[in-house]
């Protein structure tokens, strides 16, 4: 008899899984309140609308810099209600061809409504056209993603405090703007607002925490140069209101100082929280501990039922990351294929410069006591970057010690999030230096500083004092 799974969520990490379990053969339920929702937060309130605004933030760049490419104009405007309205026709367009592919299995089946446990074979659906629905199976996903994390700042249930979901909302330029947080979100909206003219000022503990320690080093110069404030080793503690606006208390962490941020807009991006509310998921015995709880398999604590993407446990909160769990998953529950190994993941943040990695960071080379070499190749000896007059940034490769394996690239700017393709394959599959070093890069491309950074590496780069 053909097996049956039921996804709930039909974000990035669940319509993914759904496709292709259709695709495998399986009967397929595929769950989410709405079908405004298909795509999930990446479409409708995450990657995709943010990258939109990047457009208009880089074709705002090039304007600011007329002057640097000859152009002469007085001033321009920026149109806030057509941002709004491109970005909500990318979103429509990204949406009905979700739409499309996921109407063109006969074998499954989208239903609107809100999901909840019966039993761990048992999936309630409360409809969104009224009246509930019961659905059993023999495998159930759970993909219910997350949503932003508000910390308990004392003010921050303000009125018109906003996260990011409310901020793609809004249909003008904010004069101003605070953002507590420097991690991705908080600075890809801090560099979209500050090319289109908002006053930017960002309050964080660290600048993208998570990147290599030179590109955590070298990011704060880039900011400042480009006109952002950033108050930097320091923990928001008090938002009050302050006029039209808004006035941050920020204490600067190990002194005894405190720093005051004004703004009319603010934005808090802390972080996101995984997304498990109403699924009753003790009536599955569902283990949760800030998010859920898998093994190796995605399986959950009860037996047949996985998780994937933002609502597990630990999870890396990246769209192709829940799509890729989703569809190794299916792949090993339907082909019977091997462990799933999901430990190559690039991670892009749309930054002014852009800033890329993937693989292993150098702190965590030193923490793990790789033998390792590592290489640099400033964009600045790279032909494109220079004509672009995007010449600052590098890529940097950390490689085994005997240059048998590249562990880890680390790229900031131009198209930096493009270029970390080649050190992902690179590193997926073992290459090592000499593999990668025999190949030919395109001229004038800024692929030829990856391959630069490479030949560096064996002592042999052409472009690099
Ligand atoms: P989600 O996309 O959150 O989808 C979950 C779905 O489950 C939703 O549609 C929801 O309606 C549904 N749901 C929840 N509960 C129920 C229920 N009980 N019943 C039925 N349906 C339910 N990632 C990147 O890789 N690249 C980026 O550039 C990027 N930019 C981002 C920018 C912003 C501002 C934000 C907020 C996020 C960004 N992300 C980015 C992260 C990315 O959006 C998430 O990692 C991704 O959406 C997670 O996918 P998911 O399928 O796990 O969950």
């Amino acid at each position: 008899m053909t097996k049956k799974i039921i996804v709930i969520g039909a974000g990035p990490g669940g319509y993914e899984t759904a496709i292709r379990a259709a695709q495998l053969g399986l009967d397929v339920i595929l769950i989410d309140k709405d079908k405004k929702e298909l795509g999930g937060t990446c479409l409708n309130r995450g990657c995709i609308p943010t990258k939109t605004y990047f457009k208009n933030a880089e074709i705002a760049n090039s304007f600011n810099r007329k002057e640097e490419f000859g152009f002469e104009f007085d001033n321009y405007n920026i149109n806030g209600k057509r941002l709004q309205e491109r970005k909500n026709e990318v979103v429509t367009q990204i949406r009905s061809g979700i739409e499309f592919l996921v109407g063109s299995y006969k074998n499954l089946e989208l239903i609107e409504g809100l999901a909840s446990f019966v039993d761990s074979k048992t999936i309630k659906i409360a409809l969104k056209e009224g009246g509930e629905r019961e659905e059993t199976a023999d495998y159930i996903v759970i993909a219910t993603g997350s949503v932003p994390f508000v910390p308990p700042i004392k003010g921050a249930d303000l009125e018109g405090i906003m996260t990011s979901d409310e901020l793609l909302d809004i249909d003008y330029v904010p004069e101003s703007m605070a953002i507590i947080g420097g991690g991705v979100i908080g600075l890809e909206f801090g560099c979209i607002y500050n090319e289109l003219g908002t006053k930017v000022s960002v309050i964080t503990n660290e600048v993208l925490g998570s990147a290599d320690e030179e590109i955590q080093k070298r990011m704060p110069s880039f900011l400042k140069k480009a006109g952002i404030e950033l108050i930097k080793g320091a923990r928001a503690s008090l938002i009050e209101k302050d006029g039209e606006g808004y006035k941050v208390t920020a204490d600067i962490i190990g002194k005894d100082k405190t720093k005051e941020v004004s703004a009319k807009t603010l934005l808090i991006a802390t972080g996101r929280r995984p997304f498990y509310d109403g699924l009753n998921l003790e009536a599955a015995g569902i283990e949760v501990d800030r998010g859920i709880v898998v093994d190796e398999n995605l399986e959950t604590t009860a037996k047949g039922v996985y998780a994937i993407g933002d609502v597990i446990k630990n999870s890396m909160q990246l769209a192709h990351w829940a799509s890729f769990q989703g569809v190794s998953l299916v792949e090993k529950l339907v082909k019977g294929s091997s462990e799933i190994v999901i430990d190559v993941v690039p991670a892009a943040t749309f930054s002014f410069p852009e800033v890329s990695q993937v693989g292993i960071t150098e702190q965590e080379a030193k923490e793990k006591g790789i033998k390792y070499v590592k290489s640099k190749f400033n964009f600045s000896g790279n032909g494109k970057a220079v004509s672009l007059g995007e010449a600052e940034g590098f890529v940097k490769i950390i490689a085994k010690e005997d240059l048998s394996e590249i562990l880890g690239v680390h790229i900031v700017g131009p198209h930096a999030n493009d270029l970390i393709h080649e050190g992902a394959i690179a590193i997926a599959n073992k290459l090592s230096v000499s593999d990668i070093a025999k190949v030919v890069h395109a001229h004038p491309t800024l692929s030829e500083a990856f391959m630069e950074a490479v030949h560096q590496l064996e002592g042999a780069s052409i472009h690099s004092a």
